[in-house]
């Protein structure tokens, strides 16, 4: 069987057992989520988290000295970021829109929110003060993606203008990406047991019964989720990039299934760099630049919820926002999506941001807290796809050649 259809499987009947247990045996839940479930997907996500910062470091310092040429780093940079930020402010157009045409706080009775501890996120300004480390040895000690990206770019670059007389080290960096890959390769075989756990955990824990009333804003943000898959990174890839939507829909299949049952781009990282050097075929001087700094600021995902979070709760309390404050959640959502990480949750985080620029009250967030995992879990899934369509038309604007091949990468796995 092919490893997407046994991850596939693995969410299935997770979702199942999840929900089965959840409803009818509860206390038989809990030992086996404390010893089974729960073990088992944080061993898995530890594993692949390991892999994660030596990844970054060594593959975007590779990348940006094989961009030997200052001018075109500046360009294949420059491009990306600019895609970036485009795809998300119109993912978040596209949220709103719908949002204003569902109306899904609209007199419903959503539960009254309990106490929430989220903590608040800091100011976008700090965030990019902080993209220059002091100490290059804990940022990667403690795992500041943006802090990493910057170091191993000045590296990079560094390693590109002294050329051979640095020969040594240069391949000493090509080949510990070589070894972190084929870590990735090893790890992806136990990716369906993991999905399994993972998802039991995540639905025995949080049921199904809350929906109810939230089920109209779930449907907004997954219908908004799907309408920029196909609709935004559809356009790009036909007229862009030049390749078949459904082809690249499917060779990043895996990825989005670990996506899924991880939420978090970082983690899935090193599974979206396989996937596109390997299925898309896009080269690896790109994707060792471009996919780190998108799994770090890209999230269209992200973005669709918090614009129809902000719509939601504005209904909910019966504020109204007039055109400015809602091209203001553009703004804001864009900016803020640069700075959430790409761990589970951190969007929500990140609405403590977006709320108060629009007066919108924070106590809101306790409401769409309940469902937020099912709806963290796609939204990670579209975020992942986003950098690996950017990743292909940037690749594509720099006259590369793509080929898919859906059958490459983990599936062979
Ligand atoms: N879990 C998301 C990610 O890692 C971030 C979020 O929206 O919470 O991409």
């Amino acid at each position: 069987m092919k490893l997407t259809t046994k991850t596939l499987l693995g969410i299935v009947l997770g979702l199942i057992v999840g929900v089965i247990l959840h409803v009818y045996f509860p206390t038989v839940f809990k030992p086996l989520n404390d010893w089974l479930f729960a073990p088992v997907g944080d061993l898995f996500i530890k594993a692949i988290k390991m892999i994660v910062v030596p990844l970054v470091f060594f593959s975007i310092a590779m990348g940006a000295a094989g961009i030997a040429n200052p001018k075109k780093l500046g360009r294949v940079g420059g491009k990306t970021v600019l895609l970036y930020l485009v795809t998300t402010a119109i993912a978040i157009s596209i949220a709103l829109l719908l949002a204003n045409v569902f109306s899904p706080g609209e007199g419903v009775d959503v539960p009254t929110p309990g106490e929430t501890d989220i903590e608040t996120a800091p100011p976008v300004k700090e965030t990019l003060m902080n993209i220059i480390p002091e100490n290059p040895v804990q940022a990667l000690a403690e795992g500041e993606m943006l802090q990493i990206i910057f170091f191993a770019l000045t590296f990079g670059i560094g390693m590109a203008f002294l050329g051979d007389k640095v020969q040594r080290v240069r391949e000493f960096v090509e080949q510990a990406n070589e070894v972190m890959m084929h870590l990735v390769h090893m790890l992806m075989r136990v990716v369906p047991y993991a999905a399994f756990a993972l998802m039991a955990k995540a639905i025995g824990e949080a049921g199904i019964d809350m929906i109810g009333s939230m089920a109209v804003y779930m449907i907004t943000l997954l219908l908004a989720l799907v309408v920029h898959a196909a609709l935004t990174y559809g356009l790009f890839l036909k007229f862009v990039a030049k390749i078949s939507p459904i082809k690249f829909f499917k060779t990043m299949f895996p990825a989005m299934e670990v996506a899924f049952t991880t939420s978090s781009s970082a983690a899935t990282l090193p599974v979206t760099m396989q996937q596109v050097e390997k299925g898309l075929q896009v080269p690896r001087s790109v994707t060792s630049f471009v996919l780190p700094l998108g799994a770090t600021i890209n999230m269209d995902g992200t973005s669709i919820m918090q614009g129809v979070a902000s719509i939601f709760i504005a209904q909910v309390y019966g504020i109204d926002l007039s055109i400015m404050q809602q091209l203001l959640i553009i703004l804001t959502a864009t900016l803020a999506s640069i700075g959430t990480a790409a761990v589970p949750s951190a969007g929500i985080v990140m609405l403590t941001i977006v709320f108060p620029t629009v007066g919108l009250p924070l106590e809101g967030l306790g409401i769409i807290l309940g469902v937020d995992r099912l709806l963290d879990m796609s939204r990670t899934a579209i975020n992942i796809a986003g950098d690996a369509m950017v990743a292909t038309c940037v690749a594509k604007s720099e006259g590369e050649e793509i080929e898919v091949d859906e059958n490459a990468g983990i599936q062979s796995a």
